[in-house]
């Protein structure tokens, strides 16, 4: 669904306007660097900051896709069950072991494991299954389709035909040598990993991951594990956005819990932008003090840092949040304290602004449509993200309705400092600008998030 531009109160931003303002404002990708294959699972998730072409074929040769034996199909063509092709077997060859010749001439094999190379002259293997092996006085010495293990057999029974290349992997069936396996962007799964360093690959290019500094602000936060006195509550956006950060595909610099004072927040970011104690971040996200009460600093302290740029925007939860750029064009987001708005708020500002840096696409989340199984109301003039969970079938699947559209209900309370309902949900619901009221059965554009 494409929301329309609707007129806000003045000074209102819309949430369109204001991810676009912050796409704008921050640069990206940072700078790649080398990693070695060795060590890409600590890459897992990053962007590849150049193209990987493969530096071998892929299958390198011609190799068996079973064990069995070599042959040349031609001479097995009339195999049947009950008149089986008799060859001698002349040979073996491993999986790694270097390359031998079928002899010239007619009615020979050669044993062969999976992955070994196929042998000059041979063109198709016949699996081991459609085989008897015999002893040089012509007896079975294994049954039918028995195993291709112990010693060489003299000869074996083929119990039917096989076409030429039949459980053949060919050389570059794959991949081809000098073709890219992996574009610039890409972000690196087990699966690319595993691909890259199949092709040869032995150190790759890629976007450094944002650091990016977290900052929880309050007089009433508590460490975890500390006691909670008489007003103190347990800090849980500090965890919570160091996680989303690395989710995101970030790495999460602790700048710690500061007190509402402008010194002690200027201070601690301060330190993260300079890089006191490890190299300075590239981002900073800050959680509360950035209303307009009087313990509220934050706006104030990115003011001394560098400058603010926006920070009333029409959305629910989550105004208001503060955008701002220190030194070196490096982005300052003030989240709202409230965990539920200062997750949607990172998710609809912070998250895009670190996938930029760390040059992953795309920006935005999948993109779905959904009915509320349910009703809900919505504040106006605010484009609004309901906590919703999937209504699931019995096999855990999402339950569609008839115009394919997933079927939510809310995922608990709707309150900005509802925890629980954000943890219990699976997507975000966009109530638009316009609608105050979401009667059951009402469409409306669904954001999967990461479970
Ligand atoms: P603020 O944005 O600072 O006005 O805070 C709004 C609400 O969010 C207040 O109820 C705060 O106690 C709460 N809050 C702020 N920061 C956190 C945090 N790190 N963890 C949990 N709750 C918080
Ligand atoms: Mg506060």
């Amino acid at each position: 669904m494409s929301v329309a531009e609707v007129p806000l109160p003045a000074g209102l931003l819309t949430v369109d306007q204001a991810v676009e303002a912050v796409l704008a404002a921050v640069t990206g990708p940072l700078d790649a660097e080398d990693v070695a294959v060795a060590d890409l699972h600590a890459a897992l998730g990053r962007a590849l900051g150049a193209p990987v072409a493969a530096s071998t074929d892929l299958p390198p040769w011609d190799n068996s896709a079973m064990d069995g034996y070599a042959v040349r199909a031609m001479e097995v063509a009339s195999a049947t069950e009950r008149t089986p092709v008799r060859l001698e077997v002349v040979g073996e060859v491993a999986a790694g072991a270097a390359p031998i010749a079928l002899p010239a001439g007619s009615g020979a094999a050669i044993r062969i494991a999976t992955g070994a190379p196929i042998p000059d002259g041979a063109d198709a293997v016949v699996p081991v299954e459609l085989t008897t092996a015999l002893g040089p006085d012509g007896a079975t010495v294994a049954a039918r389709g028995g195993p291709a293990v112990g010693p060489l057999p003299a000869a074996v029974l083929v119990h039917e035909a096989v076409a030429a290349g039949g459980s053949v992997r060919a050389r570059g069936e794959d991949v081809r040598r000098g073709t890219t396996v992996l574009e610039a962007g890409a972000p690196l799964t087990a699966a690319a990993i595993a691909l890259a360093a199949g092709a040869g690959a032995s150190r790759l290019r890629l976007v450094r991951r944002p650091r990016v500094g977290v900052l929880a602000t309050g007089d009433e936060l508590r460490a975890a594990g500390t006691d909670l006195g008489q007003a103190g509550i347990p800090d849980a956006n500090g965890p919570g956005l160091r996680a989303l950060v690395r989710a995101a595909g970030g790495e999460p610099v602790d700048l710690g819990v500061a007190a509402d004072r402008l010194d002690d927040v200027v201070g601690r970011l301060e330190r993260g932008l300079e890089g006191s104690g490890g190299r300075p971040v590239d981002a900073v996200v800050v959680s509360g003090g950035v209303s307009v009460g009087p313990y509220d600093v934050v706006r104030e302290a990115f003011g001394r840092l560098g400058r603010v740029d926006l920070w009333r925007v029409a959305v629910q939860p989550g105004k208001p949040f503060a955008f701002g750029l220190a030194a070196g064009g490096r982005p300052l987001f003030g989240l709202p304290g409230n965990p539920v708005s200062t997750f949607i708020t990172f998710e609809l500002f912070v998250r895009p602004a670190i996938r930029q840096l760390a040059g992953l696409t795309p920006l935005e989340r999948s993109r779905d449509r959904a009915v509320l199984d349910g009703s809900a109301t919505s504040g106006r003039d605010r484009r609004t993200f309901l906590r919703v969970a999937a209504v699931r079938d019995g096999d855990g699947s999402v339950s569609r309705d008839g115009a394919g559209r997933a079927i939510v209900r809310l995922a608990g309370g709707q309150g900005s400092h509802v925890l629980s309902a954000l943890a219990a949900a699976d997507a975000l619901a966009i109530v638009p600008e316009e609608v105050t009221s979401v009667d059951p059965g009402t469409e409306l554009e669904l954001w999967w998030l990461d479970r």
